[in-house]
């Protein structure tokens, strides 16, 4: 077989074979034309570089092996290589035979480029797939599976396999179906394609999908082409899915709510099957059109819906907020609230909504119940008589009447409803003392009661009953708390006059005794005098020094008496008196002047200074002498009687302003305490009533000269300190 080069060029010149004559290391010693393509280089330069040169990478040891394998004359081999070339500047895969001649293999290659891509093609599509092929033979019962196959059950390539050795991956109770799979297709040339669960060799638990389809000759199955493909990881998918799908479904049972996606293209909804359900739509469609859930809207509802709906697809971002009520397949309306997500194209047109209905009907029902009885609560604070507040355990109002909110707002500024307010600021003054304690009481739990005396912003008393009620929560817990404040003014008055009068009662009925004592012992004590005295002056036993001073006894007796007498009946003719005045002017320096030198001489007597003032102007009035007589007498005699020591002076002024004249009794007497300052003017009171009796009187003299005065058009002010003295004032009208 030995040709010289320039033979084997020209023998080899037309053949689509590329022919190459290497030795066992691969230098190469010939090659033919058609072999430059390979080579990509001119048969000269070709002569002498290796083989391996041109052999890509992953090809080149079981090249090596193959040619260094052949060894004597007879050898041969075969097999496919991949070679770079430069002109196509791609991989040529070309086929060779080998044989072994004289030292010098002489090969000869045929492309195959275009198979070999196919092939390997499959191959690595059944890898990535992870599927193996597989083929039965039902005339000899032989079974052949690919490497992917082997792969896929663990199991190493070299092991024989038998139909019996494939089945056996199965579970124990599947083996016989999975039999029967291939039995039947053999007898009917029905193809087949099933998925079931295998445990390969390594104990893994793979899902499988296998395809059986028959090769057919004269009408019966000569064949069986197969794949199996390890589908365990959609099968878990699947699987996952399932389960995924079970929650949502679950889920969205529990929430009573809807899942939808709104396609604006076509104007219709794809909702969850429950939902549809629970709202008698088919179930049997994907989509609901608009105007099918329209129609489920409440009418009363469904304009506001609308327009929100149009307003919330068109407002920027993508969420979406709607609310209404719909009907149930049981004809009942429940609320709803619908929130959703916008998906929009590149002009900002909302396509797609996908979102949620949530029923809310049981809030809704809760906010309703809330607000009747807000209003309840309102109109019972609001009607009640009194003033009712309502705070958190923090002191802050969380509600109140309109009367205390108006209050509030108007003195405080502030309105409690709007803004936190802790009612410790806002409450009259003289709350704040008996609050904090009341307010800590009540949290613990107790029920406190108070009354307290207050004065209205018109100046007036008011009584008020304040209650503190704990509120309590399901947890039996104080969280609220109910301060009413009661107005018991009128009843609080009730009961002061009903104690006042028996005060008055008790008081009356010591005056009677007073008066009685008095009168008796006014009567009594000038009577005795007068007794006593005519004894002795009637004995004539007593020398006439003796006598005038008895006679003097007898007269001051007898004016005592007189006086009682005079007073008892100016007292008892008030009446009377009023009714017969003379009224004419006099000069009330020379009426005072009169009444003030009658008592010089008692004055005298108690060694007190006595003095009058006159006005320079000698003031007119127009009065009945008498009265002023007897009014001004009273009082300076008080004056006199009342003081043991110093001065009683009478004062005259009159004042151009105000067109009156004051006479002015004062004195450095024992004065008047302040409680009995308010009752002197009351008949019958004497201030050393009860204490001991020191000074003479029946307590009707200022009674009297008030009166009088009044009469006249006058009043009377007193002034006094207890121990230091007193001031009367008399003022009466000037005659102009
Ligand atoms: P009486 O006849 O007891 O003086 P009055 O009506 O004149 O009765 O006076 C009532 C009471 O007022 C007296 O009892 C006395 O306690 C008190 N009183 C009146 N004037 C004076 C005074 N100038 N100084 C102190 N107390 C006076």
């Amino acid at each position: 077989m030995a040709f010289t080069a320039e033979e084997f060029k020209i023998l080899t010149e037309k053949t689509m074979l590329f022919l190459i004559i290497m030795d066992k290391t691969g230098k190469v010693h010939n090659v033919n034309t058609r072999t430059e393509i390979l080579f990509s280089l001119p048969t000269k330069q070709i002569i002498g570089t290796s083989i391996f040169n041109f052999v890509l990478d992953d090809d080149e040891l079981h090249f090596r092996k193959i040619i260094s394998d052949l060894s004597n004359d007879s050898s041969q081999a075969s097999d496919t290589f991949r070679f770079a070339t430069l002109i196509s500047e791609g991989v040529l895969s070309l086929k060779f035979d080998f044989i072994y001649h004289n030292d010098l293999i002489y090969a000869s290659g045929i492309d195959m480029t275009e198979e070999n891509e196919e092939h390997s093609a499959l191959i690595t599509l059944s890898k990535l797939t992870k599927t193996g092929a597989w083929y039965f033979n039902p005339a000899k019962n032989q079974i052949y599976w690919s490497k992917e196959c082997y792969i896929l059950h663990d199991l190493d390539p070299k092991t024989p396999i038998t139909r019996e050795k494939g089945v056996s991956y199965y579970s124990a109770e599947s083996r016989e179906r999975i039999e029967s799979y291939l039995d039947d297709l053999i007898r009917t040339g029905k193809p087949y394609d099933y998925t079931e669960e295998i445990t390969t060799e390594k104990g893994t638990k793979k899902w499988v999908r296998v395809l059986g389809k028959p090769v057919m000759h004269n009408k019966k199955v000569i064949f069986v082409n197969g794949t199996i493909a390890d589908i365990t990881e959609r099968q878990n998918y699947i699987e996952k899915l399932k389960y995924n799908e079970e929650t949502k479904n679950l889920a969205l049972r529990g929430i009573r709510s809807g899942i939808f996606d709104h396609h604006f293209d076509i104007n219709a909804t794809y909702y969850s099957t429950d939902f549809k359900k629970m709202l008698g739509l088919p179930t049997n469609e994907d989509f609901i059109s608009i105007d099918l859930l329209q129609k489920l809207v409440h009418p009363n509802d469904l304009e506001a819906a609308k327009k929100r709906h149009i307003e919330e697809i068109k407002k920027k971002g993508n969420h979406y907020i709607n609310h209404y009520r719909l009907r149930n397949k049981e004809g009942i309306y429940k609320h709803y609230e619908i929130y959703g997500y916008r998906k929009k194209d590149k002009r900002g047109r909302t396509t797609r909504m996908i979102g949620n209905l949530i029923n809310v009907n049981q809030r809704k029902i809760n906010e309703k119940i809330i607000a009747e009885n807000q209003n309840r609560l309102s109109a019972m604070v609001n009607n009640s008589f009194a003033y009712t507040v309502l705070l958190d355990i923090k002191g802050e109002i969380l509600m109140a009447d309109d009367t205390s909110l108006h209050i509030i707002k108007r003195d405080f500024g502030v309105d409690p409803m709007t803004t936190p307010t802790r009612f410790i600021n806002v409450m009259p003054v003289n709350f704040k003392n008996h609050f904090a304690d009341s307010f800590n009481e009540t949290i613990q739990g107790k029920e406190i009661k108070k009354e307290i005396e207050r004065v209205t912003n018109k100046g007036a008393a008011q009584w008020l009953e304040v209650k503190y009620i704990p509120i309590y929560n399901h947890k039996e817990e104080v969280t609220t708390i109910l301060v009413s404040f009661h107005d018991i003014t009128e009843s609080k008055s009730a009961e002061l006059a009903v104690k006042e009068a028996h005060i008055k009662e008790q008081e009356l009925s010591n005056l009677k005794s007073n008066i009685l004592a008095n009168f008796s012992h006014e009567i009594r004590t000038p009577l005795n005098g007068i007794i006593t005295i005519s004894n002795i002056l009637l004995s004539e036993e007593e020398e006439p020094e003796e006598k005038k001073k008895l006679l003097e006894y007898l007269d001051q007796s007898k004016n005592r008496l007189l006086k009682t007498i005079n007073n008892l009946s100016h007292y008892s003719e008030m009446e009377t008196i009023q009714n017969n005045l003379e009224y004419e002017e006099y000069d009330i320096n020379y009426l005072v002047e009169t009444s003030y030198r009658e008592y010089r001489h008692i004055a005298a007597t108690k060694n007190l200074t006595y003095s009058l003032e006159l006005d320079e102007s000698c003031p007119v009035a127009t009065i009945d002498k008498n009265l002023f007589h007897i009014a001004i007498n009273n009082i300076i005699h008080n004056a006199i009687k009342y003081t043991e020591k110093g001065t009683v002076s009478v004062t005259i002024k009159a004042t151009k302003k105000k067109n009156t004249i004051a006479i002015i009794i004062k004195d450095t007497g024992i004065g008047i305490d302040k409680t009995n300052l308010k009752k002197i003017f009351d008949p019958f009171i004497q201030e050393s009533i009860g204490l001991s009796r020191k000074y003479e009187g029946t307590g009707i003299g200022l009674s009297i000269s008030r009166k009088y005065i009044e009469i006249l058009g006058g009043k009377i002010t007193i002034n006094s300190t207890l121990n230091k003295g007193s001031e009367f004032i008399i003022l009466i009208p000037k005659s102009l």
